[in-house]
């Protein structure tokens, strides 16, 4: 037998208190008994986002969100601004180019965040960009984009800011209706705490009134449709009946824990999964603004990313994520995100340190847990 740990930036673990939920038999979407799950799906989703406007719930993974971000406000042949620092970004610029925008890139170097400043002389230099793509979390490089500021420039104009929330939400503080954004999209796999499935998009009144001129095709992820039937508590299409039950129990969690307590946790249990990789000697891959859902390390010298990532799995049963792409060996990445806490930053250091051991590289067992310890006991 071996006790398997997830630690992985999605899927995450799903509490006890979520899977119970899921485990109810399935109701009709369309029964009365359906309206008041989705009205109390509807107002968690708002908590947390933070938000008044409309928080729509789309049966899909959190690509069907981005998609959908850009086919209900968008049309063939306007200009868009994508902020494209690793596979996340890469992968707007290619949802964008699918439905025959013209794409302008802020091509941001992997480990390092976007600057306002950037986003603000993009703007200025083409006026007639209709829309800026980002990523909070880019998921692939660890890194935080600082969606506050960004967003801060973008208001000034015409512009709209959508905001890839996937694997931030949760994790980080995202004000959507303080900060300005108009759409950000969540997925239920992430700091949600539920299994993949359900998508998130929060509408602002601004990007409403575009989605009315927007000329481009669309069918499944037709935002207008959502909106009519989320104000009768229901969804277009047949609802997940079951996620959205589990995403109730698990907003419930995150209230009884408190929104500034949640992000406390994620931002507690971050600090400690740095300082251990640090003291073990390991740099952290982001160089600036790393993320408090997942920590991208470097394999050392001499040591492959992929066979960290595999021994971790393999010899100890812990999920975790390796390199994608051009990353691929040279980075292993670790979750602490949604259903994560003390424990599972220890299991996570623990189990490095035991593997590089075992893979030849020098280290003295308990010199990354006691760092991580240290911060964990604050
Ligand atoms: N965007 C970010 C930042 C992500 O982390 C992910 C998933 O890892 C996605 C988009 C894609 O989401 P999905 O795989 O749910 O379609």
């Amino acid at each position: 037998m071996q006790k398997k740990y997830l630690l992985a930036p999605g899927p995450t673990p799903v509490p006890p208190e979520a899977l119970l939920a899921m485990a109810m038999p399935i109701i009709h979407h369309r029964a009365p008994d359906f309206l008041p799950v989705l009205e109390s799906a509807k107002k968690g989703l708002q908590w947390l986002y933070q938000t008044k406007n409309d928080v729509l719930i789309l049966c899909s993974t959190g690509t069907g969100g981005m998609d959908g971000a850009v086919s209900n406000f968008l049309s063939p042949g306007d200009d868009v601004l994508v902020i494209n620092g690793g596979k996340f970004g890469e992968r707007w610029t290619k949802i964008c180019q699918a439905y025959g925008m013209k794409v302008e890139e802020i091509l941001v170097e992997w480990g390092y965040s976007v600057k306002a400043e950037q986003v603000e002389a993009s703007l200025k230099k083409n006026p007639k960009i209709k829309a800026v793509f980002v990523q909070a979390n880019e998921t692939s490089t660890g890194v935080y984009h600082d969606i506050k500021s960004i967003a801060a420039v973008v208001k000034k104009t015409d512009a709209l800011f959508v905001v890839d929330a996937i694997s931030a939400l949760v994790a980080h503080d995202i004000r959507t209706d303080e900060w300005g954004i108009d759409v950000v999209i969540g997925g239920s796999q992430k700091g949600v705490m539920l299994p993949p499935g359900l998508a998130f998009v929060s509408v602002s009144d601004k990007a409403w009134k575009m989605a009315d001129v927007a000329k481009t095709p669309k069918f499944y992820f037709n935002f207008k449709k959502e909106r009519e039937n989320l104000s009768k508590n229901q969804t277009t299409w047949t609802s997940p009946v079951t996620l959205i039950i589990g995403l109730n129990a698990a907003i419930k969690m995150l209230q009884d824990e408190g929104l500034e307590n949640v992000l406390k946790r994620h931002d507690k249990l971050a600090r400690a999964t740095r300082a251990g990789a640090l003291a073990l000697g390991l740099k952290l891959f982001p160089k600036e603004s790393p993320s408090n859902a997942l920590t991208a390390i470097e394999a050392p010298a001499g040591v492959d990313g992929q066979a960290i990532y595999k021994d971790l799995r393999v010899k100890y049963g812990i999920t975790g994520a390796g390199g994608q792409d051009k990353l691929k060996g040279k980075i292993f990445r670790i979750a602490h995100l949604g259903y994560a806490d003390t424990f599972d930053v220890i299991t996570a250091i623990a189990g490095i340190e035991m593997v590089l051991k075992g893979l030849g590289h020098p280290v003295k067992l308990g010199t990354g847990v006691g760092a991580a310890q240290e911060i964990l006991m604050k």
